[in-house]
């Protein structure tokens, strides 16, 4: 157990004003690793401030100089990146393996992409007797939860400095350990102060205060889609830019000529990894019903395989809501297939890798973000059905197409309301424009797109 003191604000450690701490806990033990200070609204202006302060000079930094500091920063993660595997492992609970090559590898790797679009991006272009200037939008307050500790925080942060920007982090208060460490590389990265500052504290609390700060200029907010409707009528209110990436229901349609049993096997695979806490992750298979019972049973099967694979849930509430929905769903008339309910283990926050069949399109479990590893495998009668299927969410994130052909599955996908669409399992890009349709939220993350979100026009006529 250690107790870290001190918030990052203005390019040094500071005691935090309050005393308060926030215990971060190990969900595969349930042990208490360490405590942070618990921000309050004191901290975030002493942030905003630094960050306003800085914004000047950041701004008018050059791009190429920008994109050295991001380059920096990248190579600072990476000289951590075990460490940060290590920390994600003890604080959310994530296999070691995944821990290093995703949560540690991928942010590293955005990280590193935009040190490359900071140097190359047109932050000017002509248009007609114009100039247009692509400017910061100025003082980023970035809000984000703990599914990806580090690569939540890395598609804020990282297009944000390379915009110009400057910003005040307030992390998942489950997962700030991982902040820490990156606020660590920052520092060892050279930007100057006040570029980057974090906040640890409660979300009704610290983050609160920073989606209201007067001086915040953009708020970017990843989470659930009640707190982020909130933080969209703050902005609203007070005519500042929001991002907001928000959850999902992404639907993985199987159509009838696909390889079924690749189609269902990594399916399975999609959902039950990071133990289903993935907002993009396929949670609803849908199957043609001369194929229904044959991919049940696959997909039965391949679960039970994730049994001792898959790492625990969050928390302990996140593991109540995760076994409420399975019994609901039961309640509801699903038939469940694998897993359940019952805790797997006597301790640490384990859910069993779930599967639940005869699902229909109107039940809480196929219309509700579950978080966890339960997947709905729900039956279509003809292509139309399996449309209407997947777009009858209030969501729209991802997905996924399978088809024997490639055509016909992108022609089914160009249907989709949905931000993101795999096509016979492709594979993740991070230079991919990511975020919402309808309620899963506003603007887009990663690559080019993501830097857009942080940048405003100005235009010079001649
Ligand atoms: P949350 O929305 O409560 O937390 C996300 C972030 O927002 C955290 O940093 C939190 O401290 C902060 N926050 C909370 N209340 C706030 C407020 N009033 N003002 C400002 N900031 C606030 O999400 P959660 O409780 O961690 O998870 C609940 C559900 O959200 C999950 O079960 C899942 O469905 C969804 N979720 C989605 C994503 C995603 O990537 N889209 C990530 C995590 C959770």
């Amino acid at each position: 157990m250690k107790a870290h003191d001190g918030m990052y604000i203005d390019g040094a450690w500071r005691p935090a004003a309050g005393p308060d701490v926030i215990e971060v806990v190990n969900p595969a033990d349930e042990r208490v690793i360490g405590t942070v200070p618990a921000g309050t609204a004191e901290d975030v202006d002493a942030a905003v401030r630094a960050a306003r302060a800085a914004l000047p000079g950041w701004s008018a930094t050059p791009p190429a100089e920008r994109a050295a500091r991001l380059a920096a920063l990248r190579d600072a993660l990476a000289a951590r990146e075990e460490e940060i595997a290590e920390t994600v492992t003890a604080e959310l609970g994530a296999p070691p393996a995944f821990a290093r090559t995703v949560h540690a590898g991928l942010p590293i790797a955005v990280a590193g992409s935009y040190a490359d679009l900071a140097a190359t991006y047109a932050f000017e272009e002509k248009v007609g007797n114009s100039t247009v200037y692509h400017e910061p939008v100025g003082v980023v307050g970035a809000i984000t939860p703990w599914n990806y500790p580090l690569h939540q925080i890395v598609a804020k942060a990282a297009p944000a400095l390379a915009a110009g920007c400057t910003v005040v982090l307030k992390p998942a208060e489950d997962t700030p350990l991982t902040a820490r460490l990156f606020a660590g590389a920052v520092d060892e990265a050279g930007l100057p102060a006040g570029v980057f500052n974090l906040v640890t504290g409660l979300g009704p609390v610290a983050g609160q205060a920073l989606a209201e700060h007067p001086d915040v200029d953009l708020v970017s907010f990843t989470g659930s889609t009640a707190v982020g409707k909130r933080i969209g009528a703050i902005a609203g209110g007070a005519v500042k830019r929001v991002a907001l990436e928000l959850g999902g229901k992404s639907a993985n349609v199987i159509l009838p000529s696909a390889d079924l049993a690749r189609a269902v096997n990594v399916g399975v695979a999609n959902v039950m990894s990071n133990s289903g806490q993935t907002c993009s992750a396929w949670t609803r298979m849908l199957v043609h019903r001369d194929q229904y019972e044959e991919a049940v049973a696959l997909a039965a099967t391949a679960a039970a395989k994730y049994g001792e694979r898959i790492g625990p849930v969050v928390n302990a509430k996140q593991r109540a809501r995760v076994r409420g929905y399975i019994e609901k769903g039961v309640a509801e008339g699903a038939r469940l297939v694998s897993g359940g309910p019952e805790s797997p283990c006597e301790r640490g926050y384990f859910v069993s890798p779930t599967v639940l069949a005869d699902v229909t399109p109107g039940m809480a479990v196929a219309q509700e973000e579950i978080f966890g590893p339960v997947l709905t495998v729900l039956r279509y009668d003809d292509e139309e059905d399996a449309l209407r299927i997947a777009n009858g969410t209030v969501y729209g994130l991802a997905g996924a197409v399978w088809a024997g052909d490639e055509a016909e599955a992108v022609a089914f996908a160009r249907r989709m309301d949905t931000g993101q669409v795999d096509i016979n399992g492709g594979r993740f890009n991070p230079l991919a424009p990511f975020g919402g349709y309808k309620q899963s939220g506003v603007g887009r993350e990663l690559g080019a797109h993501g830097l857009t979100e942080y940048l405003q026009t100005k235009s010079l006529q001649f």
